[in-house]
């Protein structure tokens, strides 16, 4: 049996490093001068009204402009960046443009020629990939002769980890995202992340762990210095190592299973040669659930801050991104708003497929898929709706008032401003260094 080489390389400086891992895994020599190569690092979120911590969520710029300098190199001319961010606006198709400025693409697009697209902006192919499984991916993406794939060495709470294969979600439209997270159990959303590498042209990947997120993907999770690159031509390779890294045997993965089955690949790790540094020695458990308490009624800090009457249940996989995102800032409001006195048997629903419980005198519908499933369910005391994909910021802090729970509107109303606060955390540790995402 032929071994897929994965390389682990501690990152030490630029464009050494990023090669080092590069050659190590048996380098790009597939690509030839005329290819069209398409760059895809992962910028979760943006937005233009902060400052955002970018440090274990967003590929640093470092990385990216020293695998266009790589590409370079090879002669290579057509050289295309893209990503599909989520912004606050799901109609917003000009933050992203805001992102590749600030992260430096802009210089990139100068210096190398290399071109900068919205994903979210551009034309979508409809994809059957069998079991009754349809996705838009990008055409651009599907077009290019190759994918040059750079996910962040990250956990994920969903998904346990989010590397090469998960990276590539962003390549997909935003209803085929909503798809993903997929209100049927049988169909749920690691079912469709194992499948989001199948129509693509070859994939190198190289997973940029310089930072890496515990708690992961977003801006708050717990981040470290980490130092670390692994690269393949294997993506399914790399993300075994990578997960191995992070503390996680592969059948831990739930997606990472589903794939070795789809493709009748050996889940260990007996098909993969790692050449660099050693798997052990670079091995640092990251978490990857939020804790909630053991009913999964409370995130554990609102339980331990003695929060009573409400019941705020732990998400499920079937929870997409812009009712994610919009989470935290809820979550933080409704802290703020307690004051010791216990609330009137609230609970609050989210994603596609939560059910009410018994007991609870006001229900709220967070998004339009609560709202959709509860239409007129006799089960539920008094039904407070928060319609709209995503939830209206407004109506979420009208119906945390109906239910008697005074939220701060400034905290939900402006949730994209909210991932700003986190830079304090920052502040004095020069581990963390915003030169990482720019380019000189
Ligand atoms: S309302 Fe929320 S869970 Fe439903 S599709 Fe929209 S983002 Fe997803």
């Amino acid at each position: 049996m032929s071994r897929s080489l994965v390389s682990i390389v501690r990152y030490e400086k630029p464009y050494d490093s990023v090669r080092k891992a590069v050659e190590l895994a048996g380098g790009l020599s597939h690509l030839k001068p005329s290819d069209h190569v398409f760059i895809k690092p992962n910028i979760v979120f943006w937005t233009a009204k902060t400052v955002i911590p970018k440090w274990g969520v967003i590929t640093t710029s470092r990385v990216v402009e020293d695998m266009v300098r790589l590409l370079k190199d090879l002669g290579i001319n057509h050289i295309t960046i893209g990503e599909g961010s989520v912004a606050a606006d799901p109609k917003d198709k000009e933050t992203q443009f805001h992102a590749y400025e600030t992260l430096g693409y802009t210089k990139l697009q100068k210096r190398y020629g290399v071109k900068c697209v919205n994903i979210l902006a551009r034309p979508f192919t409809k994809v059957d990939l069998g079991d009754g499984m349809k996705l838009s991916f990008s055409t651009d993406v599907l077009e290019s002769d190759a994918i040059i794939d750079l996910p962040v060495l990250k956990t994920h709470a969903q998904t346990t980890v989010s590397l090469g294969i998960k990276n590539l979600k962003g390549t997909i439209s935003i209803p085929s995202r909503k798809r993903c997270h997929n209100a049927d159990p049988n169909m749920n959303l690691h079912r469709w992340v194992a499948r989001l590498s199948d129509p693509m042209p070859p994939v190198f990947t190289l997973v940029d762990g310089i930072y890496s997120n515990e708690r992961g993907p977003a801006f708050d999770g717990r981040m470290r210095r980490s130092n670390l690159l692994m690269a393949s031509r294997d993506i399914f390779a790399v993300d075994k190592v990578g997960a191995q890294v992070l503390g996680y045997a592969p059948e831990d993965v739930p997606h990472l299973k589903l794939y070795a089955e789809n493709r009748r690949k050996p889940l260990d790790l007996s098909d993969v040669e790692v050449k660099g540094e050693k798997i052990e020695d670079v091995t640092d458990f990251h978490q990857y659930e939020f804790g909630y308490t053991e009913d999964g009624a409370l995130p554990a800090p609102m339980a331990k801050m003695g929060i009573q009457g409400l019941s705020y249940y732990k998400y499920d996989l079937s929870m997409c991104t812009y009712c994610s995102g919009i989470t935290g800032a809820v979550l933080t409001a409704i802290a703020m708003a307690w004051k010791g006195q216990p609330w009137d048997d609230v609970e609050v629903l989210t994603g596609k497929q939560m059910d009410p419980r018994p007991g609870k005198k006001k229900t709220i519908l967070l998004g339009q898929c609560m709202c959709k499933r509860h239409k007129d369910n006799p089960d539920i005391q008094e039904a407070i709706p928060v319609d709209g994909c995503p939830p209206n910021p407004k109506s979420i802090v009208a119906a945390f008032h109906q239910a008697g729970i005074e939220v701060d509107p400034n905290i939900v109303e402006n949730a994209e401003q909210l991932p700003g606060f986190l830079m304090a955390r920052y502040k004095d540790k020069p581990e963390f260094e915003e030169g990482f995402f720019q380019v000189e």
